[in-house]
């Protein structure tokens, strides 16, 4: 520990305030566990960078940020307290886990990490340079820039695809770029976007470069199945080529699979005692909301039992 840093004691510390992060966030606070939710950005996690959402129950179509906030009050009705700042270092000592910011240290019996995932790179020649000047990885925060002009949109899953049609209502056109000849997204999303006359589709194509000199000009694609190479004119790229999962404070902690993804029973129990993994961050099949909040609320409830049993072991 250095000298300039305080320990603070917490039953519960909730690492990442999104979906999953707010509801465990609500039902450990709810139960009067000493809950401590860190969150490096904004509360809110992937439902910032998301325009709608009409698969959570009960709020028809509602925009990202908004149900965000409504999730944050809830997370914060029974004296959660929220704290802002990036982790460093996660440890185990006697039992304890050590979560490590700037000049604090938290220790809890129980920690729940939420952290979510972070949209994949690409990976090519000009995505890093004009990253801001043309590239996006988020239609809802730079859509608007994109006002009569031609974007592309790579990918074909439910990102790209819902997040293309959106931008359908500030640029010109729209052109999804997919490695096949058939979107990986859900059957509704496909058929509003191939029913939109501003959505255009190239099949069987990846990206070889974003060429441009101080804003993107142009990408050069290659059909994946002929090799041939195109270069096209446009304004802006938005990628939506995946998720890669938040998770690097815990490669020591041996929860995590081969590609990150943190491993856990369907109690939200990773490989480590006390630890849970909910959200975007655990593997698993459906990164949505509401199997978001599912987590969240399973180890709301986890960390609940584990602090009961705890202090029954005690007692003894
Ligand atoms: P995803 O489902 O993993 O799809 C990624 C897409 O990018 C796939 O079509 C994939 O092609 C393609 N891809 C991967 N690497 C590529 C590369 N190097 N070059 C070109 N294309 C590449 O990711 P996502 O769309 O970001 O969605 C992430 C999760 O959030 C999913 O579970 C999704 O269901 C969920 N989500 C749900 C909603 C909703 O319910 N409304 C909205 C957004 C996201 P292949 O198809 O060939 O693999």
């Amino acid at each position: 520990m250095e000298e300039n840093q305080t320990m603070i004691k917490k039953d519960v510390i909730i690492i990442g305030a999104g979906p999953a992060g707010m509801t465990a966030a609500l039902y450990a606070s709810r139960a009067s566990l000493d809950t401590l939710m860190i969150e490096r950005g904004v509360p809110g996690g992937e439902l910032m960078n998301t325009a709608d959402v009409e698969n959570y129950p009960g709020f028809g179509k509602i925009p990202g940020p908004e149900l965000a906030m409504k999730f944050f009050e809830s997370a914060s009705a029974f004296k959660a307290e929220t704290v802002y700042g990036a982790v460093d270092k996660v440890e185990i000592k006697d039992g304890n886990k050590l979560v490590y910011l700037a000049d604090k240290i938290y220790q809890a019996p129980v920690l729940i990490i939420a952290t979510g995932a972070t949209h994949r790179k690409l990976g090519v020649s000009g995505e890093e340079e004009l990253a801001g000047r043309g590239v996006s990885y988020c239609a809802v925060c730079d859509g608007f820039f994109f006002k009569d002009k031609d974007v592309m949109v790579i990918g074909g899953g439910d990102s790209a695809v819902e997040e293309g049609t959106y931008l359908t209502q500030f640029a010109n056109s729209v052109t999804v770029v997919h490695r096949r000849d058939a979107l990986r997204a859900q059957k509704i999303l496909q058929e509003r976007a191939f029913a939109n006359p501003k959505m255009k589709f190239i099949w069987d194509s990846v990206v070889d470069e974003i060429q441009g000199q101080d804003q993107v000009e142009s990408i050069k694609l290659r059909n994946v199945k002929t090799d041939e190479a195109s270069t096209l004119a446009f304004d802006g790229v938005f990628v939506y080529v995946g998720l890669v999962p938040n998770s690097e404070l815990f490669t020591d902690l041996g929860i995590t699979d081969e590609q990150g993804w943190i491993i856990t029973d369907d109690q939200m129990q990773t490989a480590q005692d006390g630890i849970y993994a909910i959200g975007d961050v655990r593997a698993k099949n459906l990164r949505q909301v509401a199997t978001a909040v599912g987590d969240g609320s399973i180890a709301g409830q986890k960390a609940y039992d584990y602090i009961q049993t705890l202090a029954y072991q005690e007692e003894l």
